[in-house]
């Protein structure tokens, strides 16, 4: 029987290794083996990472270089230029030459949302002219349109519609994972799982739960934004707490449902509020070990109610290598291209980011704050991104 690593998920969502270490062979392999797995419930540790992720040695490494404010901030405070070494270093050390993408598509089910977040310029009030809920022959038609393009994934947010209930969110996922039972779906951030919780009366689990059985394969990591309370109070008032987020991640990851976490900057914080962000995220990735991956967000102001000049790129570029050396137990980091513009998202693929994210057709939510990058990428523009930083593409 093929070995494989004993930190692997649920069958279910068995793409990667926990630990991310296991490369994608390895995960062609376990596919090839996955009747073993599921006939005998029995796990080996991986050959390459040992079950542990690392080498003992490197993990020491690892989890002792970084771990404090102070650390933090001295990675601020130091050289551009030598940071995005030291975190290009560490992103070869785990993934070599390699960089990850997928063949995905956005959908948004609607804008109308009553939180109201002053960061926001997607959400819609129910009378607002750009407001629009799509009926779900429409999000099939969409999801349809996908798959012929090739997608594998889709990533569904929305916003937390006042009217809509659970059972609406629920039966986008039902219908779509019937229609196509191939997709890995990512949907529904912590903020509208608080809600489906809240409207129920249910636990955060049971939501969970009911979610997965209807083919939800993750979630995505929205609604972190930044996780400082002042700073919360001024761009998101209305928004779940931080503490509340980390606890449906960490829900989601005790029942082997892998999540992304994300970070908002360049608007109101400052780096100490970056790196309190990355230290609390550290800290449940230690507990659970779900997050495969993290995507850092650049803010983008416009059609939003707060008034602060875009960030620098380079302050942008300092952020990700901070990222990815802060956040040594979370394997992934991405370039989140609709953000960045292709060019930046290019430039962080040398200072620590390992993965470009997709094609993402039709992204919505970032657009109408102001991005001014296209609405996707065919996979060849993708691929030409990567070659161009001297990396290879790997399709996931
Ligand atoms: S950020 Fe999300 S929760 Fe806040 S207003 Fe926009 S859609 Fe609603």
């Amino acid at each position: 029987m093929t070995a494989f690593c004993a930190n692997l998920l649920t069958v279910q969502s068995l793409r990667r290794c926990r630990n991310g270490i296991c490369r994608k062979n390895d995960i062609l392999e376990l596919d090839a083996a996955l009747g073993d797995f599921q006939s005998s419930k029995e796990t080996l540790p991986c050959p390459r990472c040992d079950g542990m992720g690392f080498s003992g040695q490197e993990k020491t490494m690892n989890t002792t270089l970084l771990s404090s404010h102070e650390d933090g901030l001295t990675l601020f405070a130091a050289d551009l230029h030598e940071l995005g070494a030291r975190a290009d270093a560490e992103r070869r050390r785990r993934h070599g030459n390699q960089t990850y993408y997928v063949v995905n598509a956005h959908i948004n089910p609607t804008n109308v949302c009553r939180i109201g977040c002053p960061l926001c310029a997607f959400a819609a009030k129910p009378n607002d002219k750009k407001a629009y809920v799509l009926e779900i022959d429409e999000i099939v038609h969409r999801a349809q349109r996908a798959v012929e393009f090739g997608a594998t994934q889709l990533h569904l947010v929305s916003s937390v519609h006042p009217d809509k209930p659970y059972s609406w969110y629920r039966d986008i996922l039902r219908v779509l994972h019937q229609t196509f039972p191939q997709l890995w779906l990512k949907a529904w951030t912590a903020v509208e799982i608080v809600a489906f919780a809240q409207s129920t009366g249910k636990s955060y689990e049971f939501i969970l739960n009911d979610l997965q059985s209807v083919g939800l394969s993750s979630l995505p990591g929205g609604g972190a934004e930044i996780f400082d309370v002042e700073v919360r109070k001024k761009i998101a008032p209305n928004k779940i707490p931080a503490k509340i987020w980390l606890e449906v991640h960490r829900t989601a990851h005790k029942l082997g449902i892998p999540t992304n976490a994300t970070m908002l900057f360049g608007h109101l914080e400052t780096p100490k509020h970056r790196v309190e962000h990355l230290l609390k995220l550290r800290k449940l990735q230690e507990e659970t070990g779900g997050f495969d991956c993290f995507v850092p967000l650049v803010f983008h102001p416009k059609n939003t109610q707060i008034d602060v000049v875009p960030i620098s790129p380079q302050e942008i570029l300092k952020t990700i290598a901070v990222c990815r050396l802060m956040l040594d137990n979370v394997e992934h980091m991405k370039a989140y291209w609709v953000t960045l513009g292709e060019s930046l998202a290019q430039i962080a693929l040398s200072y620590g980011a390992d993965d470009i994210d997709g094609t993402v057709f039709e992204e919505r939510i970032h657009h109408d704050a102001g991005s001014h990058t296209p609405f996707g990428l065919p996979e060849s523009r993708l691929r030409e991104l990567i070659l161009g930083a001297k990396q290879s593409p790997v399709r996931i």
